[in-house]
């Protein structure tokens, strides 16, 4: 199958984009013939088209994972190993483009797309080095037996990725497969296909055996159904809204398929008055304008002590300064913090919510508006002193809007902190490390970050406690 010439904006760099779906170590047409159009949310243009692959294109990938699976699953550990090191090696050769791809699919800023980029790399070479390390116990029964156990790997698995960090989603499923023995494939967001499909031209380069890595683009009905429902598909790794989450759970049980799932979020970050300010204010940044806001934990219920008027309003007036100097745009332009958002509709929704919260007049700090009339531009927006039951505090946006909610007691803060259907990230902003310990054991969050945020590292396991999520990923 043919590649397509593909232009970045701005620097005018061109690269090969693969457009099939990669079965067998091949880019491959999908059998209905269909495709999708792939566009750029910087300035909703084309980029290009990609084929749509549908229940028949997945029966040939489980065919093609289930036969490679019979060898995979015996590969010596360390060769596992210098397979993944050999795909981190050569990602590593591309960051630069890789990072770029990603920006103009995702419309991510470009440090953010590097920030991925280098996680990836390290997450594969943290993978790389696990096959190795993989043991099992033995037990003391009695004289006449010996009894172990022994960790073996479930077969070919799926995973069903979303479109706010599609290179990163694809190492965090990929890279535990191969390290434990399985084969899988992989179905991306319609949205963002194509650092995926690059990638995959390194896989195939890196020497990993056919059929070991499957990448079926397609619809989530369609494409993600038939992976949900294939009876010969074993465990499903799925990040996602909490509403397909759901969809996931329930399918998946048809055929007691294992799942992991990473869902949404309304992760609280917290500041207390003794907090390094400015530090903090960088931080809070980083937790709910970092990736335009579109971040399963992000850090979108910013609570801040308000028991001394005079520093909480100086706080406030600091981080609105903070923020409005940010610079939001093209991520081919020098110097942007924020880029575009991903999807027409998610878009769409974060403007929605921005309309409900000035409706039901509640207070804006700054930002609130579309920027431009093309492409998916919002500025960072924040409201204050919201009320603990508002829509805004309750339900994930997924979009760089904050709500500011004033505290007074730890008490209280950790009530309200924990009064969400959500559980997967949380902030805590302190000089008193024993207060930050006492508070962080109370928090109902499967990562409390302490004087930092959206901090990742690939040993730190990651996931989220009730509607977050059910697993753990990564450590
Ligand atoms: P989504 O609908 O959950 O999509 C995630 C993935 O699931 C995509 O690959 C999607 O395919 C697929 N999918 C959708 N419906 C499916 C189904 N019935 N069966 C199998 N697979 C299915 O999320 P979204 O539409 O991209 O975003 C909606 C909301 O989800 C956001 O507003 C945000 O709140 C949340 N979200 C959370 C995360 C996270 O990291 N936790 C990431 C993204 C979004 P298609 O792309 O082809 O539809
Ligand atoms: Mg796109």
């Amino acid at each position: 199958m043919s590649a397509t010439s593909v232009t970045f904006p701005i620097i005018n760099e061109t690269y090969q984009q693969p457009t099939g779906l990669f079965i067998n170590n091949e880019f491959v047409s999908a059998k209905s013939g269909k495709t999708f159009d792939v566009n750029t949310p910087i300035d909703e243009s084309l980029i290009c088209k990609v084929q749509q692959a549908d229940a028949e294109d997945v029966e040939i990938a489980v065919q093609a994972a289930s036969k490679a699976y019979k060898t995979w699953r015996f590969t010596p550990p360390n060769e596992r190993g210098r397979y993944l090191n050999k795909l981190a090696d050569l990602m590593d050769e591309k960051r630069d483009l890789l990072a770029k791809i990603e920006s103009l699919d995702n419309g991510k800023a470009l440090h953010c797309a590097k920030f991925d980029v280098n996680l990836v790399i390290e997450y594969f070479r943290y993978c790389a080095g696990y096959c190795d390390k993989i043991d099992g116990r033995t037990i003391t029964t009695d004289v006449e037996h010996f009894t172990y156990t022994r960790k073996e790997p479930l077969g070919v698995c799926g995973a069903i990725t979303p479109w706010n960090f599609p290179l990163l989603m694809f190492a965090w499923k990929i890279g535990p497969a191969l390290a434990t023995g399985n084969t899988i494939i992989l179905k991306p967001a319609s949205a963002t296909p194509l650092s995926n499909l690059f990638t995959c031209t390194l896989i195939k380069e890196a020497g990993i055996p056919a059929g070991v890595v499957n990448v079926v683009p397609g619809s989530g009905r369609g494409c993600g159904n038939s992976i949900l429902q294939h009876p010969k598909i074993k465990k499903v790794a799925f990040t996602g809204s909490t509403e397909v989450g759901k969809t996931v759970m329930k399918e998946c049980a048809n055929s007691i398929k294992k799942v992991t799932l990473e869902l949404g979020g309304k992760s609280p970050n917290i500041v207390f008055k003794d907090c390094n300010v400015e530090q903090t204010i960088q931080n809070l940044i980083t937790g709910i304008f970092f990736n335009g806001g579109e971040v399963c934990c992000a850090g979108s219920r910013i609570y801040i002590e308000a028991t001394d008027e005079k520093w909480y309003t100086e706080f406030l007036t600091k981080f609105k300064e903070t923020v409005e100097k940010l610079k939001i745009g093209n991520p081919f332009e020098e110097g942007v913090f924020q880029g575009a958002q991903t999807t027409p509709d998610q878009f769409q929704t974060v403007l929605d919510y921005i309309t409900a919260a000035n409706e039901s007049s509640l207070k804006l700090l700054t930002g609130g508006k579309r920027i431009g009339n093309k492409g998916y531009f919002v500025e960072p927006t924040i409201f204050y002193d919201v009320p603990q039951n508002s829509k805004l505090t309750q339900e994930e946006i997924f979009g760089p809007v904050a709500v500011v909610l004033p505290f007074k007691s730890t008490e209280e803060l950790i009530e309200k902190a924990n009064d969400s259907d959500f559980g997967l990230g949380s902030g805590i902003h302190t000089e008193d490390f024993n207060k930050a310990i006492w508070v962080s054991e109370r928090l109902e969050a499967g990562s409390v970050w302490i004087n930092t945020y959206n901090d990742f590292h690939p040993a730190a396991p990651f996931g989220g406690y009730k509607e977050s999520g059910i697993g753990r990923e990564m450590g």
